[in-house]
């Protein structure tokens, strides 16, 4: 029997339409180094539909993509908006990529257009030439005369190029299940991968965020959007927001520790989301330059696991409370989040915090073994996690040839290795590939990396593993010193003695002035096992 319910569009242009005129009065607030630009919902829908008609005024049709090069500001949030409503795609590419990566995923999502921050120009231009597809690039929050066009291509200023046209736009009635947005995920092993969200896995998304067991995200925030908005969505921060008229504090280009806290101070935000590296910076930063910061009534954190004592330290010092989340570009990104299940308190509490956090409804997981087998949630069977639901990718843009491995029957492999318990909390212990294989046995390098920096003179520590004749391989831990600091590798394994087995307690240390990280900030493994075979780290 079919039901009598309406279908109503879960598409972008209803949400625009709701956000921009229910919380017209929300804000979209752009740090500028010292001070805040701030624009009202209502604004930003109009420059969502002026953006709408130059867009088509310069051709833009059907489900054309639109790249951005941008950090997160008002403008970026206007393509947000305005591209997916109109009907074509929104492509925010990563600012961070190598040179080849930026060319290759341009013209693998064959962009028409880029919206380039005026900051950025120097380094999209080196690229553009390379650029196939694009015709169109329009400099936004600087000088579109210092790009120089390449054959073919035109270039643009935002502010002029919207100065006359009309501030509404006939929004189409786009499928709910069309793409809206895509992200390329870094890659570990060969070329990006695309994966296109539609508007229905943005939606729905977008409601798992505001969900008061989730972040809990809700009108009476002010949300800093730390985490880039070309990476994996910002989080799901900006639509979200959007959503349920939370105001958005946009760091733009100022993602430092000391001007972090110039904004916080001058605009003390409720929420924010960011990496750990970023929150490990920030920490020591006040520690140096005390600042009450306790306005934040929550901080995510995700993209890599965060350690026990970063949460104790923000809990402790400044009375902001840590939510640990994981996900993935490929899970919008929302996987799980770790709010504590009624009735914890104390220890109990902190451990379930410590977790990746629990599933959500609309995921479903598994934990896989080597043969296939399904493991048991019991806390204890380690196996790869799997997970299907309407905000996973089932596919890589381009098809199903593209890295098949890595979907099957309907699941996602999300090449993360862990433990769940039997009341649906995620203990991730590495990712397959950085899980250290020594004698026989697994080693958890990020167990390793929590427990070396929760030494008070460590700053950041990245392990990795080593070839070894004997083991296989054994642990590498790379560590970062506090300014200031001195400890010896022999005090760090006497501190780790009683934390991890003997057998684990790593013999290789060598102290580095930084971990190398990713595009995204994550530690980057791959660096450290290269400089590491290249002689570079002894
Ligand atoms: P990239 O692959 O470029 O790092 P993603 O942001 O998609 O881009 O990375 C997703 C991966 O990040 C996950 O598969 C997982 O390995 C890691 N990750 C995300 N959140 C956490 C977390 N809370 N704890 C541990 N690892 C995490």
């Amino acid at each position: 029997m079919l039901s009598t319910m309406q279908d109503g569009r879960l598409s972008l242009a209803n949400l625009l339409r709701h956000g921009t005129s229910v919380h017209s009065a929300s804000e979209v607030i752009t740090w500028t180094g010292s001070e805040a630009r701030r624009e009202t919902y209502g604004d930003l829908g109009r420059n969502a539909a002026r953006l709408a008609n130059a867009l088509r005024s310069l051709g833009v049709t059907g489900d054309q993509r639109v790249g951005t090069f941008m950090w997160n500001n008002a403008e970026h949030m206007a393509a947000y908006l305005a591209v997916p409503a109109m009907g074509a795609v929104l492509h925010t590419l990563n600012i961070r990529l190598f040179p080849e990566q930026l060319v290759f995923v341009a013209n693998h999502a064959e962009d028409q257009v880029v919206i380039v921050d005026g900051t950025l120009v120097p380094l999209l231009a080196r690229q553009l030439p390379h650029f196939k597809t694009v015709r169109h690039v329009i400099v936004a929050n600087g000088d579109a005369a210092a790009l120089e066009a390449p054959d073919g291509v035109q270039v643009h200023a935002y502010a002029e190029l919207l100065a006359g046209q009309p501030d509404t736009f006939d929004w189409p009635d786009v499928d709910e299940r069309s793409a809206a947005a895509m992200c390329y995920t870094s890659g570990t092993t060969g070329d990006p991968k695309g994966v296109a969200y539609s508007h229905r896995s943005i939606w729905l998304h977008s409601m798992q965020v505001c969900m008061s067991d989730s972040m809990n995200l809700a009108q009476s925030d002010k949300a800093l959007a730390i985490v880039p908005m070309f990476h994996a969505m910002a989080w799901g921060l900006p639509y979200a927001s959007l959503m349920v008229g939370a105001s958005l504090l946009m760091p733009d280009r100022f993602l430092q520790p000391a001007p972090i806290a110039a904004m916080l101070a001058a605009e003390k935000p409720t929420f924010a989301g960011a990496v750990p590296t970023v929150w490990q910076g920030l920490l020591a930063h006040l520690d140096a330059n005390p600042q009450d910061i306790s306005h934040l009534r929550e901080v995510v954190v995700g993209g890599s696991a965060v350690p026990p004592s970063l949460m104790h330290a923000f809990e402790e010092k400044h009375k902001v409370s840590i939510l640990h989340a994981w996900g993935m570009t490929e899970t919008s990104p929302l996987g799980s989040v770790a709010r504590p299940p009624a009735g914890a308190t104390g220890d109990e509490a902190w451990r379930y915090r410590y977790t990746q956090g629990r599933f959500p409804a609309s995921v479903r997981a598994r934990l896989i073994d080597d043969d296939g087998a399904v493991l048991p949630w019991d806390n204890e069977a380690v196996g790869e996690l799997e997970v299907q639901g309407p905000w996973i990718a089932g596919s890589y843009y381009g098809g199903a040839e593209v890295d098949p491995d890595k979907f099957h029957d309907g699941w996602l492999r999300t090449g993360d290795v862990g433990k769940v318990s039997a009341d649906g909390y995620l203990t991730l212990t590495d990712r397959a590939k950085d899980v250290i294989k020594s004698g026989g046995e697994w080693i958890s390098s990020v167990d390793l990396e929590n427990q070396v920096m929760g030494h008070p003179a460590v700053a950041e520590a990245a392990v990795v593993g080593i070839p070894d004749e004997k083991w296989d391989e054994r642990p590498l831990v790379a560590v970062v010193l506090k300014e200031g600091q001195n400890v010896t590798a022999a005090e760090l394994r006497e501190f780790l003695s009683d934390k991890v087995a003997k057998w684990q307690l790593p013999e290789n240390w060598t102290f580095v002035d930084e971990v190398p990280k990713t595009s995204v900030g994550k530690f980057d493994k791959k660096r450290i096992r290269a400089s590491y075979s290249e002689g570079k780290l002894d």
